[in-house]
């Protein structure tokens, strides 16, 4: 099942990628593998998938007890600074870092793990209540606060579109988060990456300059009720 959602997704990302007139190479897929079972994430790996998401660090953890490093694990929910220490070791990118005291806990764990550790800064789009994330007029601060930390990399920005059925309801968001990274860039900070996009909006964020796209559902099929919202 997972290696024929796979087809039908990359058939919509290449045709969005020519509407858009870019390369499919730009844009790499995290399959979001929360709440389901290992088992899941080894047919998804079977069908070529190399880079998985998870939103709560146990499950992560408990995920990784099972599978190992092969799997480039993604760390894509809120990050509480004391979770930080279970995770710091492997991670391959948090998406999620949206203040400067998380960002130093990430420093300290990075240290003491002696490798450093990616990061992209998750930035507040939506004006929407419940969300997380840095506000668009603080990012270049932040990313410049930690830019001055040598065991953290910031690679780019992440945000999540407002909720709403319709995608077209994302592209204010996915677009003030392309324009904030050119912004940064203009400032000589280098950023290679835009992670946005969901089951529901990935082809709009491909059109607002995508480079990281996070699927869940369109890859493991649909969530059971029971998962908590971030
Ligand atoms: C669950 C989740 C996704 C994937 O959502 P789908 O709609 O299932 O594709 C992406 N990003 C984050 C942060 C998530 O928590």
């Amino acid at each position: 099942m997972i290696a024929q959602n796979r087809e039908i997704l990359e058939d919509r990302i290449r045709r969005a990628c020519e509407r858009a007139g870019r390369e499919r190479d730009e844009i790499c897929i995290v399959a979001v593998s929360k709440t389901f079972a290992v088992e899941r994430i080894r047919e998804a790996m079977d069908a070529g998938f190399r880079d998985f998401g998870e939103n709560y660090v146990q499950e992560l953890e408990e995920k990784r007890s099972k599978l190992g490093h092969d799997p480039r694990w993604h760390f894509v929910g809120h990050l509480q600074t004391n979770k930080v220490k279970y995770i710091a070791g492997y991670v391959h990118l948090i998406h999620s870092v949206d203040n400067f005291r998380l960002a130093q806990e990430i420093q300290k764990r990075a240290e003491k793990a002696n490798r450093t550790v990616d990061v992209l800064v998750e930035v507040h789009t939506t004006g929407e209540a419940t969300k997380y994330g840095v506000l668009p007029d603080r990012t270049e601060e932040l990313v410049r606060q930690i830019a001055g930390l040598d065991r953290v990399r910031v690679h780019g920005l992440m945000t999540m579109g407002p909720f709403s059925d319709d995608p077209n309801d994302s592209r204010p968001s996915f677009r003030r988060l392309s324009d904030l990274k050119r912004r940064i860039e203009d400032q000589g900070i280098p950023m290679s990456h835009l992670s946005m996009g969901m089951t529901h909006d990935f082809e709009v964020a491909i059109e607002e300059g995508a480079t990281i796209l996070r699927i869940g559902t369109a890859i493991f099929g649909e969530r059971k009720k029971k998962e908590r919202t971030i």
